[in-house]
């Protein structure tokens, strides 16, 4: 049994941290969470708790990063030439998807996913469409580049939900893959199924999950199909939805409907599917997602960045449907900078404040994200649940005075000073414990933009 003594900690179902929470983990879980007093000194409570390891500062559940691509990393702080708009930014992400092989993914996202750690996030939801070698000549393992993305989580000490994307046409018109998307395709989604069904991870720190890459990428035909072997297999669907109005327009004239009616014609929306972006949805969209009870996943610094616009987030969630949050194409890794968007990008749409408090941004960041993996067990400082513990110092420039209830308007992923992992420390005083992230990313991203 490992004990932990948190300065605060934010239990479920509070609007604000607790003082002085002590932590109980054995085997991976916690079997006791019990705040020890009401207010008193914070270090009240250390006699009686004999090797109980302190953690000073704001200790919160596991952070889950619900939308990743790893190789996305490589195009940080690359992409600003000419207008740099999302088109533009594309054809860069296809050159660098054009120079990866199973070995150097797997030192990309290595240091990528530790990165994550370092930030606080336990798990991460890869939405993989890399599958294939130049060409799209499959590997003599036809997954095995899903295969370094499992090895890269294990390495970086943080879960993994692969969430394996069928990527099949080049636009809504069903256009054939060329150049580089070739590598991203399995021909149809039925050969798709084959492959995945091939694919079955058994180590502890991993679980499976489908994808449909975008309206752009599944012809309508085939989303059911899609759709169908998820649900078969109990497994979230994550989909791209209406990032940009080009996509609506496409899709109109194409299908004569919005990308997301078209979904729900397939079969595509639920409670188990999560539509990421969903940036430009209609008024009828957002009922349909809501009434569904489809989640939507918000990359506010990639949205930003990619100058996509800002989605409705507040209609959606009081539609009905669960938010979680993805750094996505990790211009910024920083699941802080994406909460506390959600709200600050209402405030400029809307010229008013107060939209989401800071609990229901904490429920976006953690049990949220993990709900949209499929982790149900994770994602609360509760009994029983997964022993994910990320702490933030109140110490820093940053943090100092300001009070806990506040970090998710103050602290940044470098505030993160521990994570624990399923009860294993991963990251201490700011280091990841196995991991020079510096160093490797260097390496990593020069390797494949050299
Ligand atoms: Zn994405």
């Amino acid at each position: 049994m490992s004990k932990w003594l948190a300065e605060y900690a934010w239990l479920p179902e509070r609007a604000e941290p607790t003082r002085d929470v002590l932590i109980e983990v054995v085997d991976g879980r916690f079997t006791a969470v019990t705040p020890l007093g009401h207010g008193g000194s914070p270090t009240a409570g250390v006699e009686v708790l004999g090797d109980a390891v302190r953690l000073p500062g704001l200790t919160l559940p596991g952070l889950a990063n619900a939308h990743s691509h790893a190789f996305h990393r490589a195009l940080r702080g690359r992409t600003h030439d000419g207008r740099g708009d999302f088109w533009s930014w594309r054809s860069l992400m296809y050159a660098i998807a054009t120079r990866l092989d199973p070995d150097s993914y797997l030192a990309l996202a290595r240091a990528t996913y530790a990165e994550m750690a370092l930030a606080g996030i336990t798990c991460v939801g890869e939405f993989h469409y890399l599958h294939h070698g130049p060409g799209g000549t499959p590997y003599a393992d036809p997954n095995a580049m899903s295969d370094a993305l499992v090895e890269a989580a294990a390495h970086a000490g943080i879960r993994l939900t692969l969430l394996d994307t069928a990527y099949l046409a080049g636009g809504v018109d069903g256009t054939p893959l060329a150049g580089p998307q070739r590598r991203f395709g399995d021909g149809d989604a039925l050969r798709w199924a084959e492959r995945v069904d091939a694919f079955r991870p058994s180590d502890d720190h991993v679980r499976l999950g489908a994808a449909i890459h975008s309206v752009r990428a599944v012809p309508a035909e085939q989303l059911a199909t899609v759709a169908g072997w998820a649900d078969r297999n109990g497994l979230p669907l994550h989909v791209h939805l209406s990032e940009q109005p080009a996509e609506n327009d496409a899709c109109r004239a194409v299908h004569g409907c919005t990308p997301t009616r078209l979904l729900s014609d397939h079969g595509v929306l639920g409670r188990h599917t999560t539509a990421v972006h969903a940036t430009h949805p209609t008024a009828a969209d957002v009922a349909l997602l809501g009434e569904s009870r489809t989640g939507v996943c918000l990359c506010p610094t990639t949205e930003r960045d990619l100058a996509d616009g800002i989605g409705p987030a507040r209609r959606m969630a009081d539609a009905g449907s669960p938010l979680s949050l993805g750094s996505d194409s990790h211009a910024v890794v920083d699941l802080f900078e994406e909460a506390r968007a959600v709200e600050l990008d209402e405030r400029l749409r809307t010229r008013a404040r107060g939209h989401f408090s800071p609990a229901a941004l904490l429920t976006a960041a953690t049990v949220g994200g993990h709900a949209a993996l499929g982790w149900g067990d994770a994602g609360r400082l509760a009994v029983g649940q997964r022993a994910d513990l990320v702490t933030v110092r109140l110490d820093s420039a940053r943090t100092a005075g300001v009070p806990p209830v506040g970090a998710f308007f103050a602290a940044t992923a470098a505030d993160v000073t521990h994570v624990m992992v399923d009860g294993r420390p991963v990251v201490a005083d700011g280091r990841h414990l196995t991991v020079d992230v510096a160093t490797e990313m260097a390496d990593a991203v020069a390797a494949v933009t050299a």
